[in-house]
């Protein structure tokens, strides 16, 4: 795993939790450099199993530059390893630009697509090894071992939002195996956020200064996230499924 500097997990620490100790008055430890934060925030304690209490989500503007879509795109690509494959047309994507258009007034916008992180996954329900799975903090993730390939979750999908693996993997990071002939997908960036960093879409939008997409916890009234979808008009895609998704959108 690449190694993590003090001075960057502090710039990297979920700024929602930073603000919400802040304010608060909580205690913060100063004397190493590091924001340290109280049980249940930020770092999730080696050893616990992630909790209900977190419903980990993200806020995406459709209004935002376009560039920071490929800036998102990029980045996921960076930490996660994929791309780059022989054939462009069945490289795995984990994270998507989709472009919609209002026929009677003509106004377009273009947006990411990830999983969406449902609370009623589809996913989860048609696999048959039990490969698909959603913690209890609402990330849906895929464990690689045990995945056969058979590609049930990705005809179960709503969202298109998962990926088969046609080509040897190169690249590896180890914090992410991946392998020909699985499937694979947005993992929410869960290794940065367990160990309470930002998943590194949103790190890198953060440090060209955009706020397109915001991550954080749902279930905490006072968290960034939560503030901003109670302030706005939001939507989530395909709301009529009652699949829940844990990614909301600004602007559509
Ligand atoms: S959260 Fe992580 S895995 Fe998901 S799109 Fe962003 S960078 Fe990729």
């Amino acid at each position: 795993m690449t190694k993590t500097t003090p001075t960057a997990l502090a710039d990297e620490k979920i700024d929602t939790e930073r603000r919400r100790l802040l304010a608060a008055g909580g205690a913060v430890a100063v004397a190493t450099g590091i924001i340290l934060y109280g049980a249940g925030a930020g770092a999730r304690p080696k050893g616990q199993p992630a909790s209900s209490a977190q419903r980990w989500g993200m806020l995406i503007d459709t209004n935002a530059d376009p560039s920071d879509w490929d800036t998102a795109i990029s980045a996921c690509k960076r930490e996660q390893g994929w791309g780059g494959g022989n054939n462009p047309a069945t490289d795995p994507q984990w994270i998507r630009k989709v472009s919609i258009k209002n026929k009677s007034t003509g106004a377009q916008a273009t947006f990411p697509v990830m999983c969406q992180h449902c609370a009623n996954p589809p996913c989860v329900d048609v696999c048959p090894t039990g490969a698909s799975i959603k913690r209890a903090d609402g990330i849906v993730l895929v464990d690689k071992h045990i995945c056969i390939g058979c590609r049930y979750c990705m005809m179960a999908c709503p969202y298109s939002a998962r990926s088969f693996v046609h080509e040897p993997v190169h690249n590896q990071k180890p914090h992410m195996p991946r392998g020909m002939g699985t499937v694979e997908s947005c993992t929410m960036c869960v290794h940065r956020v367990d160990a309470g960093l930002l998943p590194a879409c949103v790190n890198a939008l953060n440090k060209k200064g955009s706020k397109a997409i915001i991550f954080g916890d749902l279930n905490n009234p006072d968290s960034e996230i939560s503030r901003a979808v109670s302030a706005h008009v939001t939507r989530r895609i395909r709301e009529d499924l009652g699949v829940e998704p844990g990614v909301h959108y600004k602007g559509i």
